[in-house]
């Protein structure tokens, strides 16, 4: 099968404009020593995107956003639109937790944002997830199967084969709180299911389904071992090149094996 594991960093706000660029300078540098049989993507925050995508021309990174507006121009003070950052980025993350509670993002509006992405050239990364609360109700299949749904019902086939979707439980982000690699791997099976009930099995198998939530290069084998998630979302983590590149070097042989 064709699919390459994938390994994205979320800078989220945690760097300098200077420290972002050394943090990449570095990645860039132990990339030379190397390989990594992985796609590896790291999302900055919008100031840094234009030097650090320029510094990652044939580096082996990818550069990516951590959102963009639904609109694509137009007066949205202190917003950023795809057309703004389709010169500097191929990825984008969307319906992260921590944008869909500050922002208040729907999955409507998610899939919207997937779209508008997509018609610009750019990969999106969903992400979805549930609550500690839902998860200790015992809801997490049925908060994911309805994010899941909404998401199926407007891409087709070939927008959503381009699109991996990160499973990234609330609870687990930031926390240092890991959920059973089992519960990640039901999650990840539902995916599948879900999208092979909707369009065929090698779609569900192609779909890239990533696991995120206080990985780190201690904990990452867990959820890569078997045959469950194609990578992994990293935050923390991510702004140490060492560590990040050691879960992207883990991913990458575990992936092939
Ligand atoms: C994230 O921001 O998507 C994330 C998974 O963060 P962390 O790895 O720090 O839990």
């Amino acid at each position: 099968m064709d699919k390459v594991p994938l390994v994205v960093g979320n800078w989220k706000m945690e760097l300098s404009h200077k420290s972002a660029v050394e943090v990449f300078s570095a990645m860039k540098k132990m990339m030379t020593i190397k390989e990594y049989p992985v796609e590896i993507v790291v999302c900055p925050s919008y100031p840094s995107l234009a030097v650090i995508a320029a510094e990652s021309k044939a580096s082996g990174i990818a550069i990516g956003a951590q959102n963009i507006y639904h609109e694509e121009r137009g007066a949205h003070t202190g917003k950023v639109s795809v057309v703004q950052i389709r010169e500097f980025v191929t990825w984008c993350i969307i319906g992260h937790s921590e944008v869909r509670a500050a922002e208040g993002d729907s999955d409507l509006l998610i899939t919207q944002k997937a779209k508008l992405l997509l018609q610009h050239g750019i990969t999106p990364i969903v992400c979805i997830g549930e609550s500690e609360a839902d998860h200790a109700a015992g809801n997490t299949i049925s908060i994911i199967s309805l994010q899941i749904d909404v998401l199926l019902s407007s891409l087709d086939r070939v927008s959503l084969l381009k699109t991996p979707i990160a499973y990234e439980p609330l609870w687990a982000i930031g926390t240092g709180v890991l959920p059973d690699s089992n519960e990640v791997c039901e999650v990840v099976l539902l995916i599948r299911k879900k999208i092979a009930e909707k369009f065929d099995t090698e779609l569900a198998e192609r779909v890239r389904i990533l696991y995120g939530g206080s990985v780190t290069a201690e904990n990452v084998q867990q959820y890569i071992s078997g045959p469950c998630a194609d990578g992994v979302l990293v935050g923390g983590a991510s702004v140490h090149p060492r560590d990040f590149l050691a879960i992207a070097e883990q991913v990458g042989h575990a992936y092939a094996r």
